[in-house]
């Protein structure tokens, strides 16, 4: 029945987290974009990129929102780098597939290193993973498809 996931600030820990209702520690934030630590990290770095404006999910995302992926790859990337990430192939930048998703408020999850991560965070995170999609494989899809399978 629900269509949407109510966006009510009260109830969307990560909506709280944009609205400074928390304490948690921003690393980096631009007018779209805020970027944290995991409270529960799967490998030695691990961050989480959020939309300012709440979005449910990856299956939510249509075609315009590929710019705004993107740019939460690229702060990604960025806070890997400067938190001192040396090898940038060896990382996982990727999105939670529902019911998977433990906030249903869009985050991207980046990871490092993703050879070291160990074998319950390589279920949850791992290119096995069937409940993690990457960057790259939501960019591909929302290019040809305009949504995620
Ligand atoms: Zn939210
Ligand atoms: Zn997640």
């Amino acid at each position: 029945m629900a269509t949407q996931i109510a966006a009510d600030d009260d109830e969307c820990p990560f909506c709280q987290i944009a609205n400074s209702q928390s304490d948690t520690e921003i690393l980096m934030s631009d007018e779209e974009l805020l970027c944290f630590r995991d409270v529960k990290p799967g490998a030695g770095h691990h961050y989480l990129v959020i939309t300012r404006s709440h979005i449910g999910n990856c299956k939510a995302l249509r075609e315009q929102h590929i710019p705004t992926v993107e740019r939460m790859a690229e702060m990604g990337r960025c806070v890997l780098e400067k938190n001192k990430v040396r090898d940038l192939t060896d990382i996982r930048l990727g999105f939670h597939v529902p019911p998977f998703s433990s906030v249903a408020h869009l985050h991207l999850h980046a990871l490092a290193l993703a050879s070291k991560m160990n074998e319950s965070s390589q279920r949850r995170y791992g290119p096995g993973s069937h409940w993690f999609i990457t960057v790259d494989q939501v960019l591909a899809q929302l290019r040809t498809r305009g949504r995620i399978k």
